[in-house]
């Protein structure tokens, strides 16, 4: 065995075949020893669903323990794809930060890791890091395209999109525009991230890999709207690559865009948040978008967050109350 730690072998086991043909509900088996369980493990649900040679679909959710709209389809596509109607591999792991996933929380409760800033992981490091590494060296590589479903999570709200990045490789850049336009969200994002060092999307576009994600959503929670978006995108998303049987059920979506990050607005006081605008309303370049009230004391001036370009509000701080630092809105363009 190598001592080069990166080239270690993953410590986790799939119970699932990939070259298999059928559908195989299994786990990536992640050894986790601990107080109450000396020789445990974690294990992940993975399901496998083959039919042939063909394109390969990797499709995650919760990658953040506390979005719900990809878990949600995607445990629903495990049950019911059928593989007379799939063409080459979908591979579905519906909660990726599992010990996450079933603490309802953003990151890891073993190790805090938050696995969408933990590529492209070690193979003995944290339990997050390896669950990275093992979607790095093992997944990654035998996807075609990925789908990783995001939502606000418990601390913000989006309006429903599907998105992609602008990618320096324009012919990937545009298959990743045209997959987002297949997965027919109410809104189709050309995205920015506030930092993208560490995160799965990274990981896959540096491997060239078309890459979609979405924000459907927030506040710790779905809705059924959201969810009805998630099961409707996944399978366009599909029959769009060629994998499943079929037509895309195209909708109506209006492009969006993050031209730069004056998008993002952030809180410089602790406090209670006004929103002072909704979700998918109109924004004018200097408008208020929110207020920041001091709680400590009375007869203080609220901190006024002010809107840094014209658009519409994409994204908001969820929860009543702030701290310095978060993000209190996200402001994006029309695209005509
Ligand atoms: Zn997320």
């Amino acid at each position: 065995m190598s001592t080069v730690p990166h080239l270690r072998p993953s410590p986790i086991t799939p119970t699932a075949d990939f070259e298999r043909d059928g559908v195989q509900h299994g786990f990536l088996r992640l050894p986790y020893s601990r107080d109450d369980s000396a020789w445990g493990s974690v294990m992940i649900p993975i399901c496998v669903i083959r039919n042939g040679n063909g394109p390969s679909a990797l499709l995650t959710g919760g990658n953040h323990g506390d979005e719900y709209e990809g878990p949600l389809a995607l445990y629903d596509l495990a049950r019911t794809l059928d593989p007379k109607h799939v063409s080459g591999t979908v591979i579905i792991v519906p909660a990726m930060n599992y010990p996450a996933f079933r603490a309802g929380t953003r990151t890891s409760p073993i190790d805090k890791g938050n696995l969408n800033r933990s590529f492209p992981g070690r193979p003995g490091g944290t339990v997050t890091e390896k669950i990275a590494d093992y979607f790095q060296r093992e997944l990654l590589p035998r996807t075609d395209i990925a789908l990783d479903f995001h939502s606000g999570g418990k601390t913000l709200d989006f309006v429903p999109f599907c998105a992609a990045h602008i990618r320096p490789d324009k012919v990937l850049e545009a298959k990743g525009f045209a997959a987002v336009e297949a997965f027919s969200a109410p809104w189709s994002m050309k995205m920015l991230e506030i930092d993208a060092f560490g995160m799965f999307d990274t990981a896959a576009e540096e491997m060239g890999k078309l890459f979609i994600t979405t924000e459907l959503g927030g506040g710790g929670t779905s809705r059924a709207e959201t969810v009805r978006i998630a099961r409707r995108g996944v399978l366009n998303v599909l029959r769009h690559a060629g994998i499943v049987a079929g037509a895309v059920e195209m909708q109506p979506t209006r492009w969006l865009d993050m031209p730069s990050g004056d998008c993002f607005s952030f809180a410089e006081d602790d406090g209670m948040i006004e929103t002072m605008i909704d979700l998918g309303e109109p924004v004018e370049e200097g408008k208020v978008l929110a207020r920041i009230h001091s709680i400590g004391r009375t007869g203080a001036a609220p901190q006024e967050i002010r809107a840094r370009m014209s658009g519409l509000l994409a994204a908001r701080h969820f929860p009543g109350l702030v701290k310095a630092g978060d993000c209190t809105a996200v402001v994006a363009v029309l695209v005509d």
